[in-house]
């Protein structure tokens, strides 16, 4: 394959695609290898023929999402914006839907809330930091369930700086929004792009280096030769790739632990379904952690439900709680859908470990991106891509 593309992408997630613009805008030559069928990662929106979609993984961009947006404004995508509309969240406890309000004792809330002027998040785990503000209780019984909704998984040791954080808004962007055909549309423009070739079903299964740059050898036998190599794929994937010439980069990213999520998607009519307008439901301790609807972008004929499960509960069990929880019948789902994917769960002395990955980088002609660098937020694997495609374009003159 050809021997003169300037950077070979591995992984088309968001980070993959966002790192392959910006170095594709700049004039570069860019061939994205993806493992899937199709580009996305967790970006997975469940397209129908009649032209319903909903989402199986990422769900939300947010006004406040700036360098994300800087790539939504060169693509020209803003007329494809959709705004979402509000509808409350509802906590599942012991098989009722309640409000998040009616579950706090706002007694231990109001004797709690002082700490914020005098905690400090740095060093301190996400139950630690966020325990104190609220109070023990409503920790147990309402936000630890609330945030490991966010990454399908418990927070409790989460870097209490790494999950929350506060970023300028746009004023001329909705707070909320995604675009019709749901988010996923973002990263099909993306890999539409000018300078930028996406193959999928792509699995780079082994790499090595080569005068002065890097062969990847793809699933099959196929050899593809670049000057520069990025990769953009979960830790542990990255790691094994890494291990026989970066072994200092692989041992670090081989400390990161990821957590699998196992998703199912239902479809049901909406005049079947008795569950009121929701966002998403959040259960107190369950095999799921989190319901995420399209009742924000509500469709007339169709309501959608997408479970986020931990690993290993069977499908059979998986579909019979979805059945519990939304009072629906198997035989009244018109569509379900199963997509499985991973997270990274991360622990007091991250920073420590992206600080050695990014001491042996420079001139390596080797760029890491992903979800593990700032956060686990699309906007932190933006703002990473960024500076990963800035060191490329200084280091490919
Ligand atoms: C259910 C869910 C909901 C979320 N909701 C939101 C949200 O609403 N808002 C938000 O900001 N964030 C959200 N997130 C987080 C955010 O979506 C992710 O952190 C982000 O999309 C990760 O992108 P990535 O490109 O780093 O990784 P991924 O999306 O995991 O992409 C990695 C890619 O690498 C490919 N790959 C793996 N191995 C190989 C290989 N050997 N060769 C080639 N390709 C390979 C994979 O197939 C995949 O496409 C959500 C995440 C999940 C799972």
């Amino acid at each position: 394959m050809s021997e003169n593309l300037d950077l070979v992408v591995l992984g088309a997630g968001i980070s993959g695609l966002c790192l392959a613009h910006r170095v594709a805008r700049a004039g570069r030559k860019v061939l994205v290898l993806e493992s899937a069928a199709e580009p996305g990662g967790c970006f997975r929106s469940q397209r129908q023929p009649a032209g319903f979609w909903f989402e199986m993984g990422a769900h939300t961009l947010y006004n406040s999402y700036g360098s994300l947006l800087a790539i939504v404004d060169e693509l020209g995508l803003h007329d494809r914006m959709l705004t979402r509309q509000k509808a409350p969240f509802r906590l599942l406890v012991d098989g009722k839907l309640r409000s998040i309000s009616s579950q706090l004792s706002l007694s231990e809330l109001f004797l709690s809330a002082w700490h914020v002027f005098t905690e400090r998040k740095q060093g301190r785990t996400v139950a630690e930091y966020y325990g104190k503000l609220v109070g023990r209780k409503n920790w147990t019984r309402v936000f630890a369930p609330l945030f490991a909704a966010v990454p399908s998984q418990p927070t409790d040791s989460f870097p209490a700086e790494i999950l929350f954080k506060k970023r300028p808004r746009r004023k001329d962007i909705p707070r909320s929004f995604t675009f019709a055909g749901g988010i996923q549309t973002l990263t099909d423009r993306i890999a539409a792009g000018p300078g930028i070739t996406v193959q999928t079903n792509a699995k780079a299964r082994t790499l090595a280096r080569r005068d002065g740059g890097f062969v990847v050898e793809i699933d099959g036998g196929d050899r593809v030769v670049a000057r520069r190599l990025a990769l953009a794929l979960p830790a542990p994937e990255a790691a094994g790739l890494l291990a026989p010439f970066a072994p200092e980069v692989a041992a670090a990213l081989a400390r990161i632990q990821v957590a699998k999520i196992e998703s199912v998607g239902v479809v049901a009519e909406a005049r079947q379904v008795a569950l009121p307008r929701l966002a998403g439901i959040v259960p107190v301790d369950d095999t799921f952690f989190s319901v995420v609807t399209r009742d924000v972008v509500p469709d007339e004929h169709l309501r959608a439900f997408t479970f986020h499960f931990r690993a290993g509960v069977s499908l059979d069990e998986r579909i019979a709680r979805i059945c519990a929880v939304t009072g629906l019948g198997r035989d009244q789902f018109a569509y379900v859908a199963t997509h499985a994917t991973s997270l990274p769960s991360l622990s007091l002395g991250h920073a420590g470990l992206t600080e050695e990955i990014d001491r042996h980088l420079p001139a390596s002609g080797l760029y890491i991106t992903g979800n593990y660098f700032g956060g686990l937020a699309i906007e932190d694997c933006s703002l990473r891509s960024a500076k990963e495609a800035n060191r490329a374009l200084a280091e490919l003159v």
